[in-house]
């Protein structure tokens, strides 16, 4: 296969990006000063940057490539379609094949009674369309004053307005006006951080119960949905207690609300079942997906509405799409990634092979000093850094100044690791092999080792009082 190789400088190319593109989540000021990484190529799980280094990506991207970089099967789908289509709507009465087969594929591999599919652009999107969803559902009910939905406090749910209202991220909510009205957001399952003398169960049970304590003070009549991620990702990967998701379960039960349950990062295979909530143990009437539903080959999502739900909307005009709502190139690669999921078995690796593989590797990791608990579901895991791991003590330092350092130990050591504040995060391609988890286990130790002693350098291994 021919790459390019043909490009500027690594320099010039810096100068360039600094002058002309914005970049998401980020100081521009201090990136132009650094100068950005240019990516190239990929194959596998290893990143190609115009330097010639060979990176391991442990984020598998944006937690997206599930099934890993370089898959010529996905190119000739994206090139088969834009021959023969490579634009149409399903606005106004039309359809057209991939999105019929990509909407009976998604509805096959989903839980039971989940069977109907609106297609968005991405995971902000869906959110945004979920909003509306369960609003009108409820207003086809008779019950247009059933509108606020409770969200978690760092749940990360999308950029756009109403996806960020729905996300639960301070700094998000700080510029633009968010949250829109009608949004509440309770605590989240935090037990390393915010567990206090609670056991993990006992706080489990108590965060849960927030849910209700929302619903009883509002009333019944006025709370429309919960949304959660089975498994917190962008919030650092807050693997909940196990008592959490049952309690929460009985309550949505309990009360007349819709549980939707974002599988953006959850879903196709990342917790090693197809959603994470079948890993959770949650019947949710609406999910979120995005990201791996083409493993980030091209930009799609959508919302999975249970039956129920489906008829009431479809029984009014839903006045609401985007132009590439089911974009037939998008689902074509979308349905060719998950047919290679599929018959390579690969949720089935996820499971019974790299999941444990990580898990392993994460928790042979807490015997470094400033490594406090791993938390693993799949092959999506964190690491808890801290000065002072009995006291599960916070760095001094703002939080994320430590996890900083630490992401570019990794860095320097050719692995794409992440840092939430002070907890670091992994979520690999999906088709990662054992051999490939030791390597990451390797480079990651080297960079923890560097960590540490940068913080003696600087005096940062102070615990916060
Ligand atoms: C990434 C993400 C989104 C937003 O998806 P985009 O495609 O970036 O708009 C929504 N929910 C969760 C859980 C995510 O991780």
């Amino acid at each position: 296969m021919p790459t390019i190789t043909n490009h500027l400088p690594t320099s010039e190319l810096q100068a360039l990006d600094a002058a002309h593109h914005m970049h998401p989540f980020t100081t521009g000021d201090e990136l132009s000063a650094k100068g950005a990484r240019v990516i190239t190529r990929a194959k596998g799980v290893y990143l190609t940057d115009s330097e010639g280094n060979e990176i391991l990506d442990g984020m598998a991207g944006l937690w997206c490539v599930n099934i890993g970089y370089g898959r010529q099967e996905l190119v000739d789908a994206a090139t088969r379609q834009m021959q023969e289509l490579p634009y149409y709507n399903t606005f106004f009465q039309t359809t057209h094949v991939p999105a019929i087969a990509l909407a009976q594929k998604i509805a096959d591999l989903a839980p039971e009674g989940l069977n109907h599919v609106f297609f968005a652009g991405s995971g902000s999107e869906a959110n945004d369309t979920n909003i509306r969803l369960v609003r009108t559902y409820w207003a086809e009910m008779g019950k247009p004053e059933k509108s606020i939905i409770v969200s978690r406090k760092n749940a990360y749910h999308g950029s756009s307005v109403g996806s960020g209202s729905l996300g639960g991220m301070a700094g998000m909510h700080a510029q633009g006006g968010m949250p829109i009205p009608d949004i509440l957001h309770i605590n989240q399952p935090n037990w390393w951080s915010e567990g206090a003398d609670l056991s993990p169960a006992e706080f489990g049970i108590a965060v849960a119960r927030e849910l209700e304590d929302a619903i009883l003070h509002h009333g019944e009549s006025r709370v429309a949905a919960f949304i959660a991620e089975p498994v917190q990702g962008a919030g650092g990967v807050i693997v909940p207690p196990e008592t959490y998701w049952p309690e929460v379960q009985r309550i949505c039960d309990t009360y007349d609300i819709l549980l939707i349950a974002d599988e953006v990062i959850c879903g196709f295979g990342r917790t090693g079942n197809w959603f994470g909530s079948q890993t959770m143990g949650i019947r949710p009437h609406i999910m979120t997906i995005a990201k791996g539903l083409s493993s980030g080959y091209q930009p799609i999502g959508g919302s999975i509405l249970h039956d129920d739900v489906a008829k009431v909307i479809a029984a009014t005009e839903f006045n609401h799409g985007y132009t590439y709502s089911g974009h037939p190139v998008a689902a074509a690669v979308a349905l060719e990634n998950l047919r290679l999921l599929d018959e390579e078995s690969v949720v089935d690796h996820v499971r019974k092979t790299a999941g444990p593989a990580l898990k392993a590797m994460m928790q042979s990791l807490t015997d470094h000093p400033i490594v406090g608990e791993a938390t693993v579901v799949g092959l999506m895991g964190s690491i808890a850094l801290t000065p002072h791991k009995e006291s599960r003590a916070k760095f001094a330092a703002e939080p994320g100044t430590v996890g900083y350092i630490c992401r570019e130990r990794c860095f320097a050591n050719n692995l794409v690791m992440r840092h939430v504040g002070d907890r670091m995060i992994l979520s690999p391609p999906l088709i990662i092999t054992p051999d490939q988890i030791e390597e990451i286990g390797r480079r990651a130790r080297k960079a923890l080792d560097e960590t540490s002693e940068a913080l003696k350098d600087q005096d940062l291994l102070m615990a916060a009082s």
